[in-house]
């Protein structure tokens, strides 16, 4: 299950008309076609601007039994605009958790003009309320003016996907 944040009347975060739930469920849908292609089964929360809940979208993937939930956000820093990078979060103490995000991070970590954060911990209701492997990837900061330009750029968000190539 892959899990576009926000939507409808929760934009998430925003720096002018660029909105965090547009850029999000853009990166979800290209993951999603990537996933698909590799013969991944891919369910989304949302498939467009709609608002979901947060307990939806966990119970929606319980319920599908999904074997990995992943949700896409984008940062904000109120405090420093010079912060840059992803970070992926899983719940404490799930070490299968851990591994995807580990695993998404040394990834991110190939692709030169990604800069990344590492993985952390993150106390989030979506990965509290799945039953499986679970991450939220913040991809990157709209805070900052060279990657929100970046975040909101089509040929940089193929970067940010598992077969996305420079090319
Ligand atoms: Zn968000």
């Amino acid at each position: 299950v892959l899990d576009a944040g926000h939507g409808g009347r929760d934009q998430g975060t925003s720096a002018g008309s660029i909105l965090e739930k547009e850029i999000n469920l853009s990166v979800v849908k290209r993951l999603a076609g990537i996933l698909e292609d590799a013969g991944a089964a891919v369910l989304l929360t949302r498939e467009d601007d709609t608002k979901v809940g947060l307990e939806d979208r966990a119970n929606f993937a319980n319920q599908k039994e999904a074997e990995f939930f992943v949700s896409i956000h984008c940062n904000y820093c109120e405090d420093d605009a010079g912060v840059i990078g992803l970070e992926c979060y899983y719940r404490d103490g799930s070490t299968e958790g851990e591994a995807l995000a580990n695993q998404i991070v040394s990834r991110m970590e190939e692709t030169e003009e990604n800069s990344c954060r590492g993985t952390r911990i993150g106390d989030f209701r979506v990965l509290n309320k799945t039953e499986m492997p679970a991450v939220l990837v913040e991809i990157g900061y709209l805070s900052n003016q060279g990657e929100r330009m970046k975040l909101a750029d089509e040929a940089y968000q193929k970067l940010l996907t598992p077969n996305g190539h420079r090319n």
